[in-house]
């Protein structure tokens, strides 16, 4: 069975074109009724991380959220309303969508927001790690979700796209607790699989005109990659997006565990890549539209050495560490940290002090920064030990 992603070059966020290459690529796709009747209530899902300019590429662009809506209006979708539950459970998400121009888009398409601002517990029986979630009622009251997520690097699981944008549905504390549940990369991973089994968007559309590289997925550096992608498999989606920017899906924890508990594939032999020229392999992907030096983390750390060097396991970790001349002691790093008794510090005129023994490494103080001021700090001595 073939896994369809569409692929749309486009190098500009200028509206008009926008809303065309999202008609084309949704088309391409086999329209929207594919997916989603006219009849349903449809649930808009940008990435709305936190309040920040759209230049700096760290919420979906109001461009491309404003295209799918201009989409779904002109084709007669009625019951259409959008939201996300932001990082920082200080961040409201009626905060977060002005900053992030995506307010405006929606008022100018007659959207209101949807509640991500409540919500409860969801059991989820079938879930293969997790069993059950605090869903924001706004999700539990659609019936059919569009997740219109963006490119970027991730601190704990290397690349953000389809799978791991589902945890805005979670609502605001919620979501450090999870972190907390499910404390590495591979465990987070598969928890995001069976949240996106049990949340089942119709459609993923993802913002690669400009992506973000480095420190993302809120600290990192706006780069083109001057595309929108398209499918209805988040794991061939965010594989895609992989496969672009040189790195093996095998090598992305969201893909690995979309692909073991059934969301999706990241098996290029199984994605078929469409364009507005055609159908195209991986290959021909990579190098007409890739881009072999972005910057994401590209090493690995073998498992099998860790119980051997467990008492140093603090300093062999990679972990975040806060550059004191960028600190401004706000404090986020401190209220985002998901362990109970906090892994770091700060606040109240105090810098950001760290207790690597307690930190789980989740980076959810490196997401929320405001300043940019923390970054992972890849040791060294991992690399001794076999990581690269
Ligand atoms: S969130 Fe960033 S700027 Fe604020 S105290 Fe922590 S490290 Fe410093
Ligand atoms: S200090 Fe940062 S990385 Fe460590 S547990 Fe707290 S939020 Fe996570």
């Amino acid at each position: 069975m073939k896994h369809t992603v569409v692929l749309i070059p486009i190098d500009t966020y200028e509206q008009s074109r926008v809303d065309e290459a999202v008609r084309q690529g949704v088309s391409l796709l086999g329209g929207m009724e594919q997916f989603i009747s006219k009849e349903e209530k449809v649930l808009l899902k940008p990435n709305l991380l936190a309040r920040a300019l759209p230049q700096k590429a760290i919420t979906t662009h109001p461009a491309v959220f404003s295209a799918v809506c201009r989409l779904l209006k002109e084709d007669g979708y009625q019951h259409v309303s959008y939201g996300d539950s932001p990082g920082s459970p200080t961040t409201t998400p009626a905060k977060a969508t002005d900053t992030c121009g995506l307010a405006a888009a929606a008022a100018a398409h007659g959207i209101p927001l949807a509640d991500f601002d409540g919500g409860s517990v969801v059991h989820f029986p079938e879930g293969h790690t997790a069993k059950s979630f605090y869903l924001c009622n706004a999700v539990q009251q659609a019936d059919a979700m569009i997740n219109i997520c963006k490119m970027k690097t991730h601190a704990l699981e290397r690349i953000t796209g389809g799978v791991k944008n589902l945890y805005g549905c979670i609502t605001g504390v919620n979501k450090a607790t999870g972190h907390a549940h499910y404390p590495n990369s591979e465990v987070f991973a598969d928890m995001l699989a069976d949240l996106n089994l049990c949340v089942k968007p119709r459609l993923h559309i993802m913002d690669g005109i400009v992506a973000m590289e480095g420190n993302g997925p809120s600290s990192g550096t706006p780069i083109a990659m001057n595309v929108l992608l398209f499918s209805a498999d988040p794991v061939a989606l965010d594989s895609v997006f992989a496969g672009l920017i040189h790195l093996d899906p095998a090598a992305v924890p969201t893909c690995v565990s979309g692909a073991k508990y059934g969301v999706g594939t990241m098996d290029f032999a199984e994605i078929e890549i469409i364009t507005p020229e055609g159908t195209i392999s991986m290959e021909e992907a990579r190098a007409k539209y890739g881009n072999p030096d972005f910057d994401v983390f590209r090493g690995v750390m073998k498992k099998g050495l860790l119980p051997k060097v467990m008492p140093l396991l603090p300093f062999l970790q990679h972990r975040p560490k806060a550059d004191m001349k960028k600190c401004i002691a706000c404090g986020v790093c401190e209220e985002s940290c998901p362990v109970p008794e906090k892994a770091v510090h700060a606040g109240h005129g105090q810098k950001a002090k760290y207790d690597y023994k307690k930190c789980i490494r989740c980076y959810c103080c490196q997401e929320m920064c405001p300043a940019k001021a923390i970054e992972v700090y890849r040791s060294p001595l991992n690399k001794l030990l076999g990581g690269k």
